[in-house]
Formats: C-alpha cells, sequence, structure tokens
C-alpha cells in the first residue's frame, strides 16, 4: 500500500503558526513511519528507529500518536519459536482490515498450514505428512483440507481471511508464476502453484520459493530482524538459499535464485536429482545426514540403529559422535557459503530448515568453513546463527507475506 492511500489525520489541515513547523516535521515524523510500516509490513520500534534513521523516542511519540490515532496496531508476537529465549517482541503495523491471514509450508514431504492474526501473531496451525514432490494436485488438495480444519476448528470462518500466501519448495518463475526447471520437482512442472491455490481458496494467493519464505520469516520475526543483508540456508531435502540484499528479498532474473544444493563439491561422485553429479545436496541433506548418524551410532548398538529410529537432531547433537557428523556437514555447506560470503558480503548466514535442529555443531562447522576459505574481512562480517523460529521460518515467511498481502 502506498503511503499516500492512508488516512489523514485531520488535525495536520487545521494547524496554524506558532506551531506549524512543530506540526510540519510531526507530520514528515509520522510519513516516515508509515511509510516503513507499508514496505516493511510487521517492525519492531528499534526496527523503525533504524529503518527511518529517527531516534528511539521520536519513534516513541509518533508510534504514540499513530496509536491514539487508529491508525497502526501494536501487539506482542506469540510464536513458539521465541518461547523460553526472552522477552517476545512486540510488533507494530498498520491497522488492517479486520480478520486473519493464512499461511501454508509445502516440504518436500510434508504441507502445514496455520492462521494468524495480521500483526504476527499464530492462532493455530496443523499439518500432514505427504509426498509433496511427486503428488502436487493431492498436496495441494491437502493444504485446503487442513486450512477448512483449522477455521472449523477455531471457530473461524473463509470470509475473515484478508491474506493468503504459500511456500513451495521448488523453483517458481517470478514472471509468470508458473514452476520451471526440468530437474527439480519435475511433478510440478507448468504448474501455477497460486493459480491452484487461489482456485482451491476462492482467493488470490502470494506464493514464493519456501527458502525465500524462511528468509522473510527470518526477517521479519526472527534472528535477521536486525540485518538487511543476509542469506537464509534451508537445508532439509534439498538445500536452498534466500538472498535478501540491501533489505530486499533478492529472486534473481526470473526468481531462481540460491540453489546452493546444486553446487558441485570436489571429489564428491553421488548422483543427483538434478542428474548431475557430486551436487551438495547428495552429501548433506537430511536424508544424508540421517543416514551417516545412524552408521555411527550403530556401532554402539545391537540391532544397528536405522535412520527412521533416530532420536531428534537437537537430542543427538549431543553426542560426541554425532556432533562430529554434524559439524562435518555444517563444514561442507560451509565451503559453498565462503563463495557466496566471498561474493556478497553478508552481515549474517541463518541455518534454517531440518538440518539446523542440530544446533551448536551445525553452526561451528560452517562458521569453520567460512573462516577457513573465505576472505578474512568478509568471514569476520558475518555472524552464523541457526534460525530463530526453528522449523517455522517458511511458515513465519507465509505469515509475513500474507500480511503484506491483507490491504485496509
Ligand atoms: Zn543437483
Amino acid at each position: 500500500m502506498a503511503t499516500d492511500e492512508l488516512p489523514l489525520d485531520p488535525a495536520h489541515a487545521t494547524e496554524t503558526s506558532p506551531s506549524s513547523s512543530v506540526s510540519a516535521r510531526r507530520r514528515r515524523t509520522h510519513d516516515q513511519v508509515l511509510a516503513v510500516l507499508a514496505e516493511h509490513g510487521v517492525v519492531t520500534r528499534a526496527d523503525l528507529s533504524r529503518l527511518t534513521g529517527l531516534s528511539r523516542s521520536a519513534v516513541g511519540t509518533a508510534v504514540a500518536s499513530l496509536l491514539a490515532e487508529g491508525l497502526i496496531t501494536e501487539e506482542t508476537t506469540a510464536d513458539s519459536g521465541t518461547a523460553g529465549r526472552g522477552r517476545r517482541p512486540t510488533v507494530i503495523a498498520l491497522r488492517r482490515r479486520p480478520g486473519i491471514v493464512l499461511a501454508l509450508d509445502f516440504g518436500h514431504s510434508h504441507v502445514t498450514a496455520a492462521i494468524a492474526t495480521t500483526t504476527g501473531r499464530l492462532l493455530a496451525e496443523s499439518s500432514t505428512t505427504l509426498d509433496v514432490d511427486s503428488r502436487p494436485e493431492r498436496a495441494l488438495d491437502a493444504a485446503a483440507t487442513l486450512a477448512r480444519e483449522i477455521l472449523r476448528t477455531t471457530d473461524h470462518t473463509e470470509s475473515e481471511i484478508v491474506g493468503i500466501a504459500a511456500g513451495i519448495p521448488g523453483p517458481l518463475d517470478i514472471r509468470t508464476q508458473v514452476v520451471r526447471a526440468p530437474t527439480i520437482l519435475s511433478e510440478w512442472i507448468g504448474l501455477s502453484p497460486a493459480e491452484e491455490l487461489g482456485r482451491r481458496f476462492g482467493h488470490p494467493v502470494s506464493v514464493a520459493n519456501d527458502a525465500d519464505m524462511g528468509a522473510r520469516g527470518e526477517h521479519t520475526f526472527g534472528a535477521a530482524r536486525t540485518v538487511d543483508d543476509f542469506l537464509y540456508v534451508k537445508a532439509s531435502h534439498g538445500i536452498g538459499a534466500g538472498l535478501v540484499l540491501a533489505g530486499r528479498t533478492y529472486p534473481g532474473s526470473t526468481g531462481i535464485s540460491g540453489e546452493i544444493g546444486h553446487t558441485r563439491l570436489q571429489g564428491a561422485t553421488n548422483l543427483c536429482r538434478c542428474g548431475n553429479r557430486g551436487c551438495l545436496e547428495t552429501v548433506v541433506s537430511i536424508t544424508e545426514v540421517r543416514d551417516q548418524l545412524a552408521h555411527v551410532l550403530s556401532s554402539a548398538t545391537e540391532p544397528a540403529t536405522e535412520p527412521d529410529a533416530l532420536p531428534p537432531l537437537a537430542e543427538l547433537a549431543a553426542q560426541p559422535a554425532a556432533a562430529r557428523v554434524i559439524t562435518d556437514a555444517g563444514r561442507t555447506i560451509g565451503m559453498v557459503l565462503a563463495d557466496l560470503v566471498n561474493c556478497l558480503n553478508p552481515a549474517a548466514i541463518i541455518l534454517g530448515g531440518e538440518l539446523s535442529a542440530a544446533g551448536a555443531p551445525l553452526a561451528a562447522g560452517v562458521r569453520e568453513s567460512i573462516d577457513r576459505y573465505a576472505q578474512p574481512a568478509s568471514a569476520q562480517a558475518v555472524t552464523v546463527q541457526t534460525s530463530r523460529l526453528q522449523q517455522r521460518s517458511e511458515l513465519f515467511g507465509a505469515v509475513a507475506t500474507a500480511i503484506q498481502q491483507s490491504t485496509t
């Protein structure tokens, strides 16, 4: 929404000298704050100060005034990803049409649907496991079914929905909104998820690649809230990166930037689903790492541990042998990221996806490789951490996108 479409404060038109200069300054401050909210959707007071260049106290005064005028809302977020990690952030947003947003997250083998307030507070979510890659129609139907179940069980209705967004685990051509890449997510080729979902919901649906959604989730609600140049890495069954440069998601010329999972590793020869050999994701996908962990842990167990029977990664990471495997996976990912650090000079790398549940040993491995292979000045400039929203970065990115879609 453009700032000039916002309702005007009638007081602005009636104030006269001697307070006119104060009034003009106040109006400029208000306009700055409203413009940032229109562009960024949901932000904290600290974000407002950083993005407008105004002092904290000037932001505080403007926020109090805009809250009193009913132009903005302020609410404490309640995402589970921040639970137990200190005070939950209070966020500010433009006052939107009353209603709720629907967020959909498609992984390679799961679909999650959630509803949230227009300030990003999660109200309910539900997931189901299915083969998303090879059964697109079923996955899209499942998302619609899940969403309707959530609405029913929470006493909400479809008519309350003011924005819908979805992340999909494949390359989406931003020019046409159609899945385009004959070697990845091949059953989805030629399909327009936005059109298909829009038909199922009777409402426009914003769709983006899942790693881009994850980056947006962390930028709006998570670990990247204070940085404008960072890489979000979704490391699950595939490995993809969402690039945020100068505060904006960088999609590339056609929307398929960040396919780092298909970077060739020296000496690796495994056949990849893309048809090449030695791609990053053939060595460190969640499936590969779980196989390696099962192999290592089987040496101490009888009968042998199956990958599907392993404890959660977060628990395994406490065991020295498992931590070595995870750190080694981090080193391998870090080798690819080191080149990107040289190229883009990001301030942060946020590790997300299923592999990020391993936590510190994964981040330590990535850090080691960046320190070893990136140029020292670029390596020093970048922090490495796991996602704050844990497995919900993509879902919260869809929440942020759906909020942006909703207009007054
Ligand atoms: Zn590949």
